[in-house]
């Protein structure tokens, strides 16, 4: 990538933070400088939100609260549903963002931009139908009335493995159901939110609705905002660690919790399994982000027979992508994040090499910039080795092999997370059985992709509390009010 494409890609982008409408520094003038994953070199630098500055967000999004709240739902629906146009239309240009700042490759920036966009779209629609229900009571006394109220200020902490669809998965619930907010993006990641900041500011959210504060001091910054009793609601996406932390910290003022947390999917091939397309689905399940997503295969459970065959299908695949800077568009592999994921990757492997399992292909990192780490298989992965307990988080696919169903069922529940699972057999039956047995908020049965605005997006066990996306992600952002009435 030449220096034009990248002050090509940059220019315009907001770099200040987004405060009741306006642009502004930070209140100590400090700054978070922004890192090309590919290069390891800054491109750009952003405001660095205070503890003050959060509490003045707070302040912008109580004082917004009560119109917001009061606008009527179609007027509310109809800006949303702007937004999704602008995003759309704006594609190219929030991709080569995202892959700028994050180190994605452009067809999984491109996905996002879609996949965010449509969050708006969806909570455009679900905006109108904030339903409540009204009964008899049983004793036949008087009716029970419920209604759905915004829940209040709310504030959004995402994370940097999708800097746009992490964001419009909490924003649009929350505007649809009344809410102001404030988000805190990733500090890896901030120029994606100001982008989208930009765009509801363009498409007429009023002043205060949605503040967008990058800060690299999230732990006093996040803090201060919860402990402000006008903060009602915490939605936060990241590791189940800093989701433990929040959580003992929204207890203090009994902030509602919605937590996405950690993932640590297993992937279970039966040897019914039509094998071409089991490696086809593992490939999307294992690489969508170069293996940085919560919903990322990380544990992959082969039946007793085909292991063997699917280990080396899936292999030669994982050894035929190229890695390469996410802006040309040949590359089918990034960078990670930053040296820190990509040491955490590579221990991983080397603990697990050194318990005895195999490497297949890769498993080594190469000298030169960015932070890449290549496509690895290991086969013969022992129990308890760190790649199968530990969420991974890159391109990295240890092979497990089993003898029956109830072995599997077993060895794919054995994790503290529970978020995805994924299951491939031609056996409808079975699968539907597996499926059911899985202790996972989601399970993609012969899929590799689960993730859908539509569909209730979350996870059992730790991997969180509530969940984002379909009409459950709207109700995350509302409190019923119960009416006893006589009439
Ligand atoms: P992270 O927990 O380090 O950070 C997430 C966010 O929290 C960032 O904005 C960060 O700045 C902020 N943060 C960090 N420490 C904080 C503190 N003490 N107080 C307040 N805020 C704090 O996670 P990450 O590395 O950005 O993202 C990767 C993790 O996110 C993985 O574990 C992944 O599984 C998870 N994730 C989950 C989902 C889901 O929907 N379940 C989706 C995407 C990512």
């Amino acid at each position: 990538m030449t220096t034009v494409e990248q002050d090509t890609i940059l220019r315009d982008v907001p770099l200040e933070l987004f405060l009741d409408g306006a642009w502004r520094s930070a209140s100590d003038g400090l700054r978070i400088p922004v890192y090309d994953p590919a290069t390891g070199k800054e491109i750009a630098s952003v405001a660095n939100a205070s503890v003050s500055d959060g509490i003045a967000a707070v302040d912008a999004a109580h004082k917004a609260g009560p119109g917001w709240a009061a606008t009527p739902p179609r007027v509310r629906a109809e800006i949303l549903r702007r937004a999704f146009e602008a995003m759309t239309d704006r594609t190219e240009k929030l991709a080569a963002l995202i892959v700028l700042e994050n180190g994605k490759t452009l067809a999984d920036a491109r996905g996002e931009v879609a996949y965010a966009a449509e969050f708006f779209r969806w909570y455009a629609e679900e905006a109108v139908r904030a339903v409540g229900t009204v009964q008899l009571a049983p004793s036949g006394a008087n009716r029970i009335l419920v209604v759905r109220k915004p829940i209040g200020v709310s504030v959004l902490v995402t994370p940097w493995n999708f800097p746009a669809a992490m964001a419009t998965r909490k924003i649009g619930p929350a505007l649809a159901a009344g809410c102001t907010v404030v988000l805190k993006p990733a500090s890896e990641t901030p120029l994606t939110a100001l982008a989208i900041a930009e765009i509801l500011m363009e498409v007429g959210v009023p002043a205060g609705v949605v503040n967008v504060l990058p800060s690299a001091r999230s732990g006093p910054v996040v803090q201060a905002m919860l402990d402000d009793a006008r903060v009602r609601k915490l939605s936060f996406t990241g590791s189940t660690e800093v989701g433990r932390r929040l959580l003992a910290t929204a207890a203090k003022t009994v902030v509602s919790p919605s937590m996405e947390l950690g993932g640590n999917a297993p992937f279970i091939v039966f040897a019914d399994a039509d094998l071409d397309a089991a490696v086809d689905i593992a490939m999307v399940a294992k690489m969508r982000n170069g293996g940085e997503a919560c919903t990322a295969a990380n544990r992959f459970y082969v039946q007793q027979g085909v292991a063997a065959r699917f280990t080396a299908l899936l292999a030669e695949r994982m050894a035929a992508q190229k890695m390469g800077h996410g802006l040309d568009a040949s590359v089918s592999l990034g960078p990670l994040v930053n040296a820190a994921t990509r040491e955490k990757v590579a221990q991983l492997v080397e603990g697990t090499v050194a318990m005895g399992a195999s490497v297949v292909t890769g498993g080594s990192i190469k000298d030169g910039p960015g932070y890449f780490y290549p496509p690895t298989v290991l086969a013969e992965v022992p129990p308890g080795a760190p790649v199968l307990t530990e969420e991974i988080f890159g391109p990295v696919a240890p092979v497990v092999v089993f003898d029956d169903e109830a072995e599997s069922i077993a060895m794919a529940n054995d994790s503290e997370y529970g978020l995805v699972s994924y299951v491939c057999t031609r056996d409808l039956a079975r699968g539907l059985r597996v499926a059911e047995a899985m202790d996972s908020g989601m399970v993609g049965l012969n899929r590799g992709i689960v993730s859908d605005p539509a569909a209730p997006f979350g996870g059992t066990k730790q991997s969180g509390l509530g969940r984002e996306g379909g009409h459950d992600g709207l109700l995350e952002f509302t409190e019923s009010q119960y009416i006893a009435v006589n009439w």
